[in-house]
């Protein structure tokens, strides 16, 4: 069998410098375990504008469909905020979801033992916390018609629209309830049936689709309870399945249990290509960081772990990706902190090499 290939989309700000370790990271894989990636890069948001002024060039789309999963490091920042809307680095980013049809975001909200703290919630509220949040990303309100702001007699009116098709929710449903399987067996559908119609045709079609999945136990619960939970027991929940607009707010939400946002990993995944991988893209959850980009500041985690999540769900290589998230989670229980996550007291922290450097050296350990 061929090598699985990887296109990897570095960005901007920190997104190159966290980008450097995790390439270090894929080249341990390919000579200590023989696992050796196809890795190809590109341009994408600001960096792809400065090159070809659009934030993603076409011959970039076309490698993006032909990958078997694409990496991203992060886009954005001050040098392109006065750019006109259809050019802005984030295009780039909606470009590539839109056209790999990427329906499915997977948003972990894990707690390291070693990062407890680090949460606003009692550390016995979130030690051992390990919640998966898939949000499906491509229709519901941000997508729905008719929108825009129009006048109705003699004042405007803003008009977004919650639309959902049954096989919309359907291929969500079966991609969450897969990850159940995979994991504790629960899964939690997340609407407002009581309130929205949206909300009572995505709860028929989950309970339809769990007909499918015996195994898993499946519940319901209203968004805004949910929401509630997360805060007050986040521990109850295995999956959490839920549409584009509660999943934008309850993934962050969750992913605050958790601390710094430089350990925050999340891929988006679409329908399976002919070779029965899915489409798609890993990326760290947090943005360019122009405050601290070219320092050597920045935490390589999210993207670390991003790319173990690739491991994971794209290349078939479960173990691997295990070894990957203990070798993170060993570097943090020893105390190696970059910047985002010392506290008082704390000695010196380290640079985003020297994270990438423990990381390597945990990996080797792990042999
Ligand atoms: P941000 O995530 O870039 O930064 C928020 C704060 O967190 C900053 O103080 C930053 O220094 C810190 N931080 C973020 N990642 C870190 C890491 N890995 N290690 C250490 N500290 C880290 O969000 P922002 O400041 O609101 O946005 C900056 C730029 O990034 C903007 O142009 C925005 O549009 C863009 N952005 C891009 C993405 C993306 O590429 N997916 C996501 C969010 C924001």
């Amino acid at each position: 069998m061929s090598n699985p290939s990887l296109l990897i989309l570095a960005g901007d700000g920190i997104g190159p410098e966290v980008m450097g370790e995790v390439k270090r990271i894929i080249n341990w894989f390919g000579e200590k375990r023989d696992l050796v990636i196809d890795v190809s890069e590109d341009l994408v948001g600001g960096a792809a504008y400065d090159a070809h002024g659009v934030p993603l060039h076409d011959d970039t789309m076309a490698k993006a469909q032909e990958a078997d999963a694409v990496l991203l490091g992060a886009v954005g920042g001050p040098a392109y905020d006065d750019l006109d809307f259809s050019v802005k680095p984030e295009r780039g980013l909606l470009r590539l979801r839109k056209e790999m049809d990427l329906f499915a975001n997977l948003r972990p909200a894990q707690c390291f033992d070693a990062l407890s703290d680090f949460s606003s919630l009692k550390t016995e509220l979130v030690s051992g916390l390990d919640i998966m949040i898939v949000r499906e990303l491509t229709s519901g309100v941000y997508f729905g018609e008719p929108r825009g702001i129009f006048e109705e007699g003699n004042e405007r009116v803003g008009i977004n629209t919650q639309r959902y098709t049954e096989s919309e929710i359907e291929r969500g449903a079966r991609a969450a309830f897969e990850l159940a399987m995979k994991r504790d067996k629960r899964l939690c559908s997340m609407e407002k049936a009581n309130v929205m119609e949206s909300g009572i045709l995505w709860r028929e079609v989950v309970t339809r689709v769990a007909a499918d999945y015996p195994e898993v136990e499946l519940s319901h619960m209203y968004a805004d309870n949910g929401a509630m939970q997360l805060v007050r027991a986040p521990k109850q929940f295995d999956v959490i399945y839920t549409d584009n607009l509660f999943g934008d707010i309850l993934s962050d939400c969750a992913a605050m249990l958790t601390g710094s946002l430089g350990m925050l990993p999340s891929a988006s995944l679409g329908a399976p290509m002919e070779n029965g991988r899915p489409k798609a893209m890993y990326e760290p959850v947090h943005g360019s960081a122009p405050d601290i980009s070219g320092q050597g500041k920045a935490n390589p985690c999210a993207c670390v772990l991003s790319f173990a999540m690739a491991l994971r769900y794209s290349f078939n290589e479960g173990t691997e990706a295990d070894r990957l998230e203990a070798a993170v989670e060993k570097v943090l229980a020893d105390g190696v902190r970059t910047g985002d996550l010392m506290q008082a007291g704390d000695s010196k922290p380290v640079s985003t090499s020297e994270m990438g450097d423990a990381i390597l050296a945990a990996l080797d350990a792990s042999l």
